[in-house]
């Protein structure tokens, strides 16, 4: 328990490093267990991803009803979405209205950088020390610090040089840019850069969209929800979740239990046609077998590769924008509002960046092979250090002072994407070795915070001081995680996933793809078998 309470408190039971989905729910739910609480977020206010990641077009491209808290059904009935999928303004007024709702922001202190967090392993409580040169102590730390917040620019020269303006779509200005009369480059095409490529093409006086991979995307048919949607959402809301937990992504989408190999190639048209007409990531889900048999993964591209011909109308610019040598899936599918239409536009051209790689960001523009793109703005959709980047840029020194960078030199390793060994009282949200990225995050941070709250409820219950994951029980989780990766397809991609797109980092596929309904149960079966996996002492 806490020394003193109050703000001038630095003693915590626990100290939570981040204010998205996942520290506003572990703030929530501990401190209604009874737990002394202190979050420490970077931001100048809360709401993670939706804070930062103010580009134009931002949306969630999973559902409004599956992309929200279940801890509170009074919260599911009074929040009204406005659309299927809510824009980052009102997703990110949806986070301020649960820290106001729940009385969160008396315990989260804004504007705040985390740069280290060292366990003393006599007292066994660990020192977060921040970038205002605080220094908390605290019994459990919770790293909630976001799979995709570290924003990356690629390493090119030149940008020092650039005399016009630049963005990453992961810091975006809060007052919005205005692209009125401007020329304009996106480099990538990402989910990033498919969101905000057709809004900026609207504005933009010249839009050049620099590709390197093209990447698959279904489009959204986003639209307005009515009262009724709301109505059946909040009414069913609790059977909703339950098959979302069970659920191979979190997601509450229908899919087919037959493998589209074992239909004939009539019935498999029929199948993708519907499934594409529910817009977005159901496509995951037409078939049991598209991310693990290639002939599957095949049939889907094919598909999709006929929809993009039949958006785009220069048959010399759809084939560009088709996907190829890759899986389907091995990146993140995109969910789009008129991408491919936008290559239809007389103000819009995309520049193949894998024939001619981009050279160099000069004065005026970018180098593309030995053409120059002048432009006015640079838009950089370039993505993130996904996963780890903001646990490694934490100086984290466990037992022995031996740091997680040391640790996880050769790529990450957990139990269960939860807890690392060595590093005792430590938890993850959402790390790697959990499903995380690889499905509707708001479920897998729902079931994180609550798994870690039980395990820290049990060691209060039975007196123990101490909790962390065994390096035999680590090391068999790591093998499991990359052996089911490796009955997929997924691994063959160069994707953030494996941690492709930052020169020099390991690879290693990170998210574990075996399904949130069986991990859950898996976590579950820990747990109930005395967090079996883990040393507990008192
Ligand atoms: P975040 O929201 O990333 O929050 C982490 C917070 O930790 C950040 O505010 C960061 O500033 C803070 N932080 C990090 N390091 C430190 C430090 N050292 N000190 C202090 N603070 C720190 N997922 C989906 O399931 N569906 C979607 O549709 C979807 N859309 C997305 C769209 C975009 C543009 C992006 C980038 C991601 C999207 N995601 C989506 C993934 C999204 O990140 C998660 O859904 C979810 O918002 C993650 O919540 P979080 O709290 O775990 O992390
Ligand atoms: P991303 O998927 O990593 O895409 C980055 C893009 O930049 C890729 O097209 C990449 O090309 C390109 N790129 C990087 N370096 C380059 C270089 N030097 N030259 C040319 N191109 C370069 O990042 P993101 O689009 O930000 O998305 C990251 C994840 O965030 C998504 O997968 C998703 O999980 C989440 N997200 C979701 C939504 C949503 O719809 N709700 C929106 C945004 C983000 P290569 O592929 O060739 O490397």
């Amino acid at each position: 328990m806490p020394s003193t309470t109050g703000p001038e408190t630095t003693d915590y039971d626990v100290v939570v490093v981040g204010a998205g989905f996942a520290g506003l729910y572990a703030l929530y739910e501990l401190r209604r267990r009874g737990l002394n609480v202190r979050v420490i977020e970077a931001a100048d206010g809360v709401g993670g991803t939706w804070f930062w990641n103010r580009y134009p077009g931002a949306r969630c491209d999973v559902e409004s009803f599956d992309y929200q808290f279940s801890f509170s059904e009074d919260l599911v009935r009074e929040w009204v979405w406005s659309e299927r999928y809510p824009r980052q303004e009102e997703l990110l007024a949806y986070l301020n209205h649960v820290a106001d709702r729940f009385e969160l922001r008396p315990d989260i202190q804004l504007g705040t950088r985390v740069s280290s967090a060292v366990l003393d392993e006599r007292s066994g409580r660990w020192t977060v020390t921040t970038d205002r040169d605080e220094h908390l102590s605290a019994k459990f730390v919770i790293m909630a610090t976001g799979c995709l917040s570290t924003a990356r620019l690629p390493d090119v020269e030149g940008l020092d040089s650039f005399t016009g303006d630049w963005y990453h779509t992961g810091a975006w200005p809060h007052e919005g840019v205005d692209f009125t009369g401007k020329r304009v480059a996106v480099i990538g095409t990402g989910s990033s850069g498919i969101q905000s490529i057709p809004v900026i093409a609207e504005q933009a006086e010249q839009l050049f969209v620099l590709q390197r991979t093209a990447n698959y995307s279904v489009p959204a048919f986003n639209r307005e929800l009515s009262d009724a949607d709301r109505q059946a959402c909040a009414d069913n809301f609790p059977a909703i979740r339950q098959f979302a937990r069970q659920s191979m992504l979190g997601g509450s989408w229908s899919g087919n239990d037959v493998a589209a190999m074992a239909v004939t190639p009539e019935e498999r048209q029929a199948i993708f046609e519907k499934q594409w007409e529910m817009g977005g990531l159901p496509m995951y889900v037409a078939f049991t077998d598209l991310l693990v048999d290639q002939r599957a993964n095949d049939s889907v591209k094919d598909f999709i590769a006929d929809k993009i011909r039949q958006r785009v109308s220069d048959p010399a610019i759809a084939e560009k924008l088709t996907p190829s040598g890759y899986p389907l899936g091995g990146k993140r599918i995109c969910v789009d509002i008129d991408y491919f239409e936008t290559f239809n536009r007389d103000n819009v051209e995309l520049v193949d960046v894998k024939a001619n790689p981009i050279e160099r960001i000069t004065p005026r523009g970018i180098l593309v092979g030995d053409t120059e793109l002048a432009v006015d703005t640079i838009v950089f959709a370039t993505g993130f250090d996904a996963m780890t980047g903001a646990l490694l840029s934490i100086n984290i020194e466990g037992r022995g002072g031996r740091t997680l960078r040391e640790k996880w030199h050769a790529g990450p390793a957990t139990l269960l994407g939860l807890a690392v060994s060595g590093f005792p009282n430590m938890f993850l949200v959402t790390g790697p070795g959990s499903p995380s990225v690889f499905s509707n995050m708001v479920v897998s941070i729902e079931q994180h915070v609550d798994w870690i709250a039980e395990a820290i409820d049990h060691l209060r219950s039975k007196g123990l001081q101490r909790m962390e994951a065994l390096p035999d029980a680590e090391s068999a989780w790591v093998d499991h995680v990359n052996e089911v990766a490796d009955t997929t397809l997924l691994p063959q991609a160069d994707s953030w996933y494996t941690g492709a797109n930052v020169p020099g980092k390991p690879r290693v596929f990170m998210p574990y793809v075996g399904g949130c309904g069986l991990y859950r149960q898996k976590c579950d079966e820990v747990a109930a078998d005395g967090y079996a996996g883990f040393s507990l002492t008192p």
